[in-house]
């Protein structure tokens, strides 16, 4: 499906495609949440179609549509690592050009999406590359990711990038209160305007993670033990977690730099925010921000979380301690 605030870029891409000069590879960058993937499938879903509707979108009802919905198409591969947190293997690479190099068995375009594409390992980006550099005439290659500055240059030249940006508040709220109950506008605050985050996290348990953490760091800063709050944030993952904390000291700076009336993320907080943020030097939150940076960029590694946890907490404590 094509969501409303990817009309630019559907017609973009459409209009291409009317002229017979769609590029053999296209980029989809731009933050999580904003339905790159999404958009990636109902591209290639509609360039396979047999009688696409008039703006370029599939019919849903012809063969191809059938297939590419049963997810047996054999002219569209897809391809994204086990997890976010694990690397795409050159081996992963090689089966996939070699699917993408055999002719389209319905002599139309041949396609294939890698979603996450910079957690492709450096062995498999190279494989790759050979396949950019020597395109079949028919086929189209699809990379997905919210982190295009970790792809090579190679590979980032050879595509035609699209950026996908985060909508403006007026639309992603109408979009969203369609889709989801609470609170809108606190929801679409904590996922940075990105609608499909906001999406899943009013859907999932994330709400009552986020809780958890908002509540060890006041009690910490109430002079309560770490441990037991250790203990508890470590049961979660860490990875919307280490978010949460990065956006919290985030706040904290705010408020020193710009102000009580600044904007805040977490504006559910603001009075706690306000009250911790008059006691507190930047210098020191600075440090903390630098190490939930360290530890959101290790997270591929398996880490011992209660440690991990503890750390912050103990920082977090010691920073209270010197203001
Ligand atoms: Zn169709």
């Amino acid at each position: 499906m094509i969501y409303p605030w990817q009309n630019t870029e559907w017609q973009l891409l459409n209009n291409q495609r009317e002229h017979q000069r769609l590029p053999h590879a296209i980029l989809l960058c731009g933050a999580n949440g904003l339905g790159k993937s999404e958009f990636a499938s109902s591209l290639a879903v509609s360039l396979l179609c047999e009688s696409p509707q008039s703006n370029g979108e599939s019919c849903g009802n012809c063969n191809s549509c059938r297939l590419t919905e049963a997810g047996t198409h054999p002219d569209l591969t897809y391809l994204a690592p086990e997890d976010e947190s694990k690397v795409i293997k050159v081996d992963e690479i090689r089966a996939l050009c070699t699917e993408f190099f055999l002719t389209s068995q319905f002599a139309g375009y041949k396609i294939a999406i890698i979603n996450h594409a910079d957690q492709m390992n450096i062995n498999a980006s190279n494989s790759l590359l050979k396949t950019l550099e020597e395109p079949n005439d028919q086929s189209i290659l699809i990379l997905v990711t919210s982190k295009p500055h970790r792809l090579p240059i190679t590979i980032r030249s050879r595509c035609q990038s699209i950026s996908f940006q985060v909508p403006d508040t007026q639309q992603a709220s109408q979009w969203l209160s369609q889709n989801v109950s609470g609170d809108v506008s606190q929801l679409l605050n904590i996922s940075h305007g990105a609608p499909l985050r906001a999406q899943h996290f009013a859907d999932s348990d994330l709400p009552e993670q986020r809780k958890g953490l908002m509540e060890a760091l006041l009690a910490v800063a109430r002079n309560q033990p770490v441990i037991e709050h250790a203990q508890k944030l470590s049961k979660w993952p860490s990875h919307s977690l280490l978010g949460w904390a990065y956006d919290w000291v985030s706040d904290l700076l705010k408020l020193i730099h710009y102000g009580q009336n600044c904007n805040l993320v977490n504006q559910d907080y603001r009075k706690e925010l306000i009250e911790l943020s008059l006691k507190l030097q930047s210098v020191l939150l600075y440090q903390l921000l630098d190490q939930i940076i360290k530890f959101r960029k290790v997270q591929s590694i398996p880490l011992n979380t209660q440690m991990l946890w503890e750390d912050l907490l103990i920082s977090w404590e010691q920073l209270l301690k010197r203001a």
